[in-house]
């Protein structure tokens, strides 16, 4: 690498909106493609606010726009127009040298493709000792690192087997452990069960789950997996390049000493007070380009157009 290493330098927290415990923070993100004449919105709009230590889901049906956020999340691409915070890091206006800092030290990332995020000729603990020689971390301390971080993600025996020679669950632990080698406070992880069985999938959610518990790291996963979004305390939807709905999930107890998870849909506003009312409910009462809103003590009402 040509650049040389960095400190992160964080700008000040103190006018991060979201409050002081957001890790990120995304409002009115617009990111458009232009081609010749041609113009694609993939986020037109969005808001998202993920805590620290938070882990949630980002589930929508393909050409949503998580790729394209998720892009813009890990440095490698830019908004068109609004404002993304991450760790305290304006993204909207990064200079190249601290792209490459913030990339190194800010986010960790795992692809879906297990044998894209590993180098084939390179041992489990070697590819994990990569990333710490790109950050200067001391040559003689980095294979005790790379084998402490193997551990932790559950492969410690594959240290000395080549990506080849690992199952495809292996691998993507092994790729978590290359992505949090320079311990990130964010990991980004895109469709990472993709190529998995239901089984290994939840292992590896349940090993990212752990780093956010555990460890403190942000967690965003962008996911199509329904069963594996239900793993999580957050599964936000994008919709049209916009955060349209999102689950939140919190376990009750009950009266005999059972607990059992308790998931609730909300819709989000946005900072305009817009909130997109589902298609179906929609349909149902015939809304269509009007609506009546009455504000009630506890909650609003919304009535059809009865003047049409
Ligand atoms: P998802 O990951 O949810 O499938 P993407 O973020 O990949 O969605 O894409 C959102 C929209 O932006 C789609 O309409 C897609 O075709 C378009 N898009 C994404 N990347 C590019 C690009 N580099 N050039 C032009 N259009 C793009």
């Amino acid at each position: 690498m040509s650049e040389p290493a960095q400190d992160p330098a964080p700008v000040p927290h103190a006018d991060v909106a979201g409050g002081p415990d957001a890790m990120i923070v995304c409002e009115s993100v617009v990111r458009i493609h232009q081609h010749g004449a041609i113009e694609v919105q993939a986020l037109q709009g969005l808001d998202l606010h993920v805590t620290s230590g938070e882990m949630i889901a980002v589930v929508g049906p393909s050409g949503a726009g998580k790729s394209t956020l998720l892009s813009i999340l890990a440095g490698a691409d830019s908004p068109t127009a609004g404002t993304v915070r991450v760790a305290g890091w304006d993204l909207t206006r990064l200079p190249r040298a601290e792209r490459v800092a913030y990339r190194r030290n800010v986010v960790g990332i795992v692809q879906q493709q297990a044998s894209r995020n590993l180098i084939p000729y390179l041992t489990a603990v070697d590819n994990v000792a990569v990333p710490l020689g790109l950050a200067a971390y001391p040559r003689r301390k980095r294979a005790a690192r790379a084998a402490e971080l193997l551990d932790r993600v559950g492969v410690a025996s594959c240290a000395r087997r080549l990506p080849g020679e690992l199952s495809g669950g292996e691998q993507q632990r092994v790729a978590i452990a290359v992505a949090l080698a320079n311990e990130p406070p964010v990991l980004l992880a895109d469709e990472p069960t993709g190529e998995l069985d239901t089984a290994t999938s939840h292992e590896i959610f349940e090993t990212l789950r752990a780093t956010s518990t555990r460890d403190g790291v942000t967690v965003v996963v962008v996911t199509h997996d329904p069963t594996v979004s239900g793993q999580v305390g957050r599964t936000v939807a994008i919709r049209d390049g916009r955060t349209s709905s999102e689950v939140l999930r919190h376990t009750e107890q009950l009266a005999d000493g059972e607990s059992r998870v308790v998931a609730q849909e909300y819709a989000v506003m946005d900072r305009a007070g817009r909130v997109q009312v589902p298609r179906e409910f929609r349909q149902a009462l015939e809304l269509t380009r009007r609506v009546r809103l009455t504000l009630e003590a506890s909650h609003l009402e919304l009535w059809p157009d009865d003047r049409r």
